[in-house]
Parts: structure tokens; C-alpha cells; sequence
């Protein structure tokens, strides 16, 4: 099978339905096709300064939320990136080909710096540790969402430049469009998405969230004046997006629900939306707590995957090590 790598960063307590449907839902997809590896990236969560406490929590939190959504540790390597230390003996070395000026051209760095975040200079290389995580498990696709696309262009460069340079070494990856549909926009700002840094929290479904909480959220959600329950992203952003997490979370199709709520009110939609969400998360949230009552536990999956992505990355790196020039210990 062919390999394929995606991560998140231990950055929440809880992820939001945004992440779920926008991505859990999608890897746990992909691994009916593809030799998966799914890791939490805690390194990468260091670029933006967190109390110590709550990265150790929220990596086991992150890692449970993958497990309840149905990653499944038996056929995929599920692990902490600083758990493989691979990741960055990579990272330096594939530092040493990047152009000062290529990596000044990322505009995620731009964006982030211009918002006004304290740049250090691991926020400035972030996308060449990313390189790394992928590089590393030579992944023949990797998902990606609109906001890494620049991010695999990059990982995709080096890894040419590196075997123009050393002989053929590195797997080039292809991006793995993923279908759409799964956008989640922000209940209160249907026109942003839902998002973990949004500046309130109304409009954020997190899924470890007491679920009537949830509800609310979703029964307060904003829609318009037009009281006709129709999918329009482009002038009915909040109604749409109703449609978008009932349709997903029940699997209806869109247009079923359009006439399912003719002549209805958004009152019926929210209602109905929100028992749909409760249904829905319930057993996730139950699942996630879980596993994170037992820490024992989850610490050793979160081992074996170790020792499973150890294996393939310590390899790859041996390769890059010989290619580069560097002596081997006897
Ligand atoms: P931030 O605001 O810090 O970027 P985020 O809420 O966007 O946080 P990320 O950690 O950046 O979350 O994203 C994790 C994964 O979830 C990524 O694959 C991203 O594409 C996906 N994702 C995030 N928000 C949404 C959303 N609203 N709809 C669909 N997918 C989403
Ligand atoms: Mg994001």
C-alpha cells in the first residue's frame, strides 16, 4: 500500500468539529488505501510559547480524539512526533538546502507575523520540519488542506533539489485533493471558518464539550431573514452551514434536507441539527474519555507507533546521512 502522513498540533483541549469533518473523517478514509501514519505534533506546537503542563495534556487529549474518531492503531502508525527524533535530525539537515529567500517567501510566516505573533525563528523554519515529517515516511500523498498547499510545494522542491544533488533518495509526494463538502464555518461568523483561534467561542463546536452545551451553540447559531431553508454558501452562509453539519453528521444528502424543511422554520433545522450533533458526539466524547482514563494505556499505543514510525524514518534518514556525506558510526 502506498504510504501516506498527516498530523495535528496538541494546540486545544478539545478539537472542533471543523477538524473532525474536515480531516479526522478523511483519514480514517484513507486508511482502507494507504499505509497510514497520523502523528501529533507536539515539536511544531513549540513555536508558539505554551505552558508545559498543557502540552503533555493536550498531546494525550489529541492523540484520544484521533482514536475515538476511528483511527485505528492496528493498521496505522499513530504517534507523537517527538517520540521519533528523526523529525528533526531531518529538519537540519534539508535546513542546509533551503534558500534564505525561499523560505522568507511562506506566507503562513507572513501571515502569522503580520497578526502580530512573536516570530522565533522555529515558526520561520516550520515548514521545513514539515518537509521532515513527510520526507521522513517517503508518502506517496499527503491531504492537504488550502493552508498547507504552499507548505507540500516546498516539501516537494527539496525533496527534487536532494536527488538532483545526492542521487535519487527522497519520495517526492503528490497532494491528495481530498472531496469537498467538509468546510465548517464559524456558527456566529458563517463567513469565517470554524476555527480553535477564533476570537469567541460562541460559534466553535468543540467535541469534548458537555454536548447540550453543543446544542446550544448550534440552536443560537446565526442564519438570516429570509426564513427559507435552502443551500446557498454564497448568500446563506449560516443556513448552508446548518445543512453542511446535519447532511455530514446524519448522512442526508443536502437536497433531501432542502425538502425535508420546506415550509419549515430555522427553528425546525437548528433544532433538528442540534439533536443530530448530540446523537452524533455523544459516543465520540464517551470514547475519547475513555481512553483518557486509562493514560497507561494510550501512553503504550502511542509507544508501539513509536517504534513503528522509528523504524522506517531511521531508515530514510540512514539513506539521507550516506547521500549527504556524513560518516557512519562504525
Ligand atoms: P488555527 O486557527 O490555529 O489554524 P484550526 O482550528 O484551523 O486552528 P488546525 O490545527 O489548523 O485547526 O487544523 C487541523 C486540521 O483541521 C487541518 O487539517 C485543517 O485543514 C482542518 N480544519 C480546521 N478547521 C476546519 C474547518 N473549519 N473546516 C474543515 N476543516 C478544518
Ligand atoms: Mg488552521
Amino acid at each position: 500500500r502506498p504510504r501516506t502522513l498527516s498530523g495535528m498540533q496538541p494546540t486545544s483541549d478539545s478539537l472542533h468539529l471543523g477538524n473532525h469533518l474536515g480531516a479526522l473523517v478523511n483519514w480514517v478514509a484513507l486508511q482502507e488505501q494507504f499505509d497510514a501514519f497520523y502523528f501529533i505534533a507536539d515539536l511544531h506546537s513549540l513555536t508558539v510559547a505554551t505552558d508545559p503542563e498543557l502540552i503533555r495534556r493536550r498531546t494525550r487529549v489529541t492523540a484520544a480524539q484521533y482514536l475515538a474518531a476511528g483511527v485505528d492503531p492496528e493498521r496505522s502508525t499513530l504517534f507523537v512526533q517527538s517520540h521519533v527524533s528523526e523529525h528533526t535530525e531531518l529538519s537540519w539537515i534539508l535546513s542546509c538546502q533551503t534558500g534564505f529567500g525561499e523560505a522568507s517567501r511562506m506566507t503562513q510566516f507572513k501571515d502569522k507575523t503580520a497578526k502580530g505573533h512573536a516570530a522565533n525563528v522555529g515558526l520561520f523554519t516550520y515548514p521545513i520540519l514539515m518537509a521532515a515529517d513527510i520526507l521522513l515516511y517517503d508518502a506517496a500523498k499527503v491531504p492537504v488542506g488550502e493552508d498547507q498547499r504552499q507548505h507540500l510545494e516546498i516539501t516537494r522542491d527539496l525533496a527534487i533539489r536532494f536527488n538532483q544533488r545526492y542521487g535519487d533518495t527522497l519520495v517526492v509526494p503528490e497532494p491528495h485533493i481530498v472531496k469537498e463538502g467538509a468546510k465548517i464555518q464559524d456558527l456566529q461568523d458563517p463567513t469565517a471558518k470554524m476555527s480553535k483561534s477564533a476570537a469567541s467561542d460562541k460559534g466553535l463546536i468543540n467535541l469534548l464539550d458537555d454536548p447540550a452545551k453543543s446544542a446550544k451553540k448550534i440552536r443560537s447559531a446565526v442564519t438570516d431573514t429570509e426564513a427559507v431553508v435552502r443551500y446557498d454558501p454564497e448568500t446563506k452562509a449560516g443556513v448552508s452551514n446548518l445543512l453542511t453539519i446535519h447532511s455530514v453528521l446524519s448522512g442526508t444528502p443536502v437536497a433531501e434536507l432542502e425538502a425535508h424543511f420546506e415550509g419549515k422554520m430555522y427553528g425546525d433545522l437548528k433544532k433538528e441539527t442540534a439533536e443530530v450533533l448530540v446523537e452524533w458526539v455523544t459516543p465520540f466524547r464517551d470514547r475519547a474519555n475513555e481512553l483518557l482514563e486509562d493514560p497507561a494505556e494510550l501512553d503504550r499505543i502511542l509507544a508501539a507507533g513509536a517504534e513503528r514510525a522509528r523504524e522506517v524514518a531511521s531508515a530514510t534518514l540512514g539513506r539521507v546521512y550516506d547521500a549527504v556525506g556524513l560518516l557512519r558510526p562504525a
